[in-house]
């Protein structure tokens, strides 16, 4: 919502713009190899991956700008790793404002202080904040780059049909209604899911207790950007409040509701600048402010039982929905565009066998789960459930006044990158490692090289990392690219590895296999394990 008086996308410091629907429809393409509902963060992920990977695509939007409003502000390390690898970093790395530490009060006092791992081995910080709208304007300038997406807006789709070895969608803009065919369809149609609709399909989990207010507040404030989270302030005694840094003066002020507080009357105008003023007044705040957007939220984990239907996949909140405490919703759908987006590019190449699209559910839904395990935590802390639930919160916040360690209970769990240690695609070993090497499936760590980070090492495809130039000579025959580095390089200290060791390293970059002593069979097996079974 806008304050009286300003139209949905009249905002104090973002230019919407407006895309008019394609011109010309009769000379437009009728079919692609992928097609792509939704141009959200999630939809143009996809195509920029698949483009990565030679594919062209068409992706559809019903809408004729951005999403109005602001919803996802937090982007973490792993999906800055992903918008790099994509081609679409630069502009992030001007705007959004990278942050490590968060600060947590209890009745005005601080309870704790956290900071997020980080170091210069990093390439970038554990977390950024960015309004999702630069966000989508950002990737959708990547989007105009890059000549294999075609992304139509005020386009529509309108119903969905299996056809042969294809899905048929009917598209409908301005000028009618008009059948669109593709080999593989990616749903990143958002929470409400019309694909999913349209196929009879149901997100399954849980709805938890406790609605937020989250206004987005314009004002000259010189804190730095660290997140404060408020328990039991006296401006909404009993609640909680979360307050984020934004770029261009922003700040996300996010406040939970009483239970006997009605909606309606929370979300009038007036009564948001009222809690909005009562919170800068617990703040210190007493200098201009403006509102920008507010809305309602509560929290949700529902999940997809299956990911995939026949030849369409379901990606970003079509497939689930997380708790936005825990910073994940974006991120997990960044990840899962990224997933799908290589194994496509390798399918449709014929450099693997359409086996390996069977692992993107598989993977993918197991990293929501354990989204929900973590952020199922976060939700209750942030919202008790139940007045048990609302006694222990309590009882370790008034715990954490005079002892610290009672303090880390309010430590939001930070988004870590998800390992994919069941896939059916990671080899397991059994050598000896260090207990702080990373495992198969994991995500592959950065280390500072001579030459730049080791992140900017990786090809496009899978790299074989390797300390024996005889071994990379050795896998000459195989589809992937090679990184030898030095036995004493800070990549072999981080990756707890010695003068034999090797890493298969997944286009996602991911770790597909690892060993201590590699041998080019065991190389062989597990690259064809990696990507779902012999070549075609
Ligand atoms: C208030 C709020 C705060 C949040 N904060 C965070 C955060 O800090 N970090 C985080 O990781 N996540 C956060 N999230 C979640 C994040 O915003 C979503 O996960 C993200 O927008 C999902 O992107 P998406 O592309 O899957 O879906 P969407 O952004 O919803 O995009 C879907 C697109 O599909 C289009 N579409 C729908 N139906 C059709 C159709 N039939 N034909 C053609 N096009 C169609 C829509 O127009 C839309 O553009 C937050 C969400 C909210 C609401």
């Amino acid at each position: 919502m806008r304050p009286a008086g300003r139209a949905e996308t009249e905002s104090l410091y973002f230019s919407y713009p407006h895309f008019d629907a394609p011109q010309d429809r009769a000379s437009l393409p009728v079919s692609a190899p992928v097609a792509i509902v939704g141009a959200g963060p999630i939809g143009m992920t996809a195509a920029l991956g698949l483009a990565r990977e030679g594919i062209r695509s068409v992706v559809f939007d019903t809408k004729a700008t951005f999403n109005d409003g602001s919803r996802a502000i937090c982007i973490a390390r792993q999906s800055f790793h992903i918008l790099n690898q994509i081609g679409a970093i630069a502009p992030f790395m001007e705007k959004a404002l990278g942050w490590t530490t968060g600060r947590s009060f209890y009745r005005g006092r601080q309870i704790l202080e956290f900071h997020m791992p980080d170091s210069p081995a990093e390439k970038f910080r554990p977390m950024y904040n960015l309004q999702q709208q630069y966000i989508e304007q950002f990737l959708w300038q990547a989007v105009q780059n890059e000549p294999l997406i075609d992304l139509r807006w005020q386009s529509t789709i309108t119903d969905v049909a299996d056809v042969g070895n294809g899905v048929t969608l009917t598209v409908t803009d301005p000028s009618g209604s008009y059948p669109f065919t593709a080999d593989w369809v990616l749903a990143a149609d958002g929470a409400r899911s019309p694909l999913r609709k349209i196929r009879g399909l149901r997100l399954k989990g849980e709805n938890y207790e406790g609605r937020y207010v989250i206004a987005d507040v314009q004002m000259p404030h010189d804190y730095p950007t660290i997140r404060r989270a408020l328990f039991d302030p006296d401006c909404r005694r009993g609640g909680t409040i979360l307050i984020h840094k934004q770029p261009d003066n922003i700040w996300r002020i996010d406040y939970q509701l009483r239970d006997d507080e009605d909606e309606t009357e929370a979300l009038r105008e007036e009564t948001v600048r009222a809690s909005v003023a009562a919170v800068l007044a617990e703040i210190d705040y007493d200098g201009p402010w403006d509102l920008e957007w507010w809305s309602v939220y509560s929290a949700n984990t529902l999940a997809l039982d299956d990911y995939r239907d026949g030849r369409i996949f379901f990606i970003g909140d079509s497939a689930h929905i997380v708790p936005i405490f825990g910073v994940r919703g974006l991120n997990n759908g960044l990840a899962d565009a990224h997933n799908i987006a290589w194994k496509l590019g390798w399918v449709l190449r014929g450099d693997a066998p359409v086996t390996l699209l069977d692992s993107y559910s598989p993977e993918r839904r197991g990293a929501t789960l354990d989204v929900f395990a973590n952020a199922s935590k976060s939700a209750r802390f942030m919202t008790p459930p139940t007045a048990g639930w609302q006694l222990m919160r309590d009882a370790a916040l008034n715990l954490a006044l005079d002892h610290p360690f009672a303090g880390q209970l309010a430590n939001p769990r930070q988004m870590t990158p998800y390992t994919y240690a069941d896939s059916p695609l990671v080899t397991n070993d059994e050598g000896s490692w260090s207990k702080t090497a990373p495992l198969p499936g994991a995500a592959l760590p950065d280390a500072i090289l001579e030459t730049g980070h080791l992140s900017d090492h990786l090809g496009q495809g899978f790299t074989l990392l390797t300390f024996d130039p005889e071994l990379a000579k050795s896998v000459g025959h195989l589809p992937i690219g090679t990184l030898t580095l030095p036995a004493d390089s800070p990549a072999a200290q981080v990756l707890g590895a010695t003068a034999r060791s090797a890493f298969l390293i997944r286009p996602d970059s991911h770790i597909a296999a690892r060993w201590s002593q590699a041998t080019p069979s065991q190389i062989e097996a597990a690259f064809t394990k990696s990507i779902g079974g012999p070549r075609p």
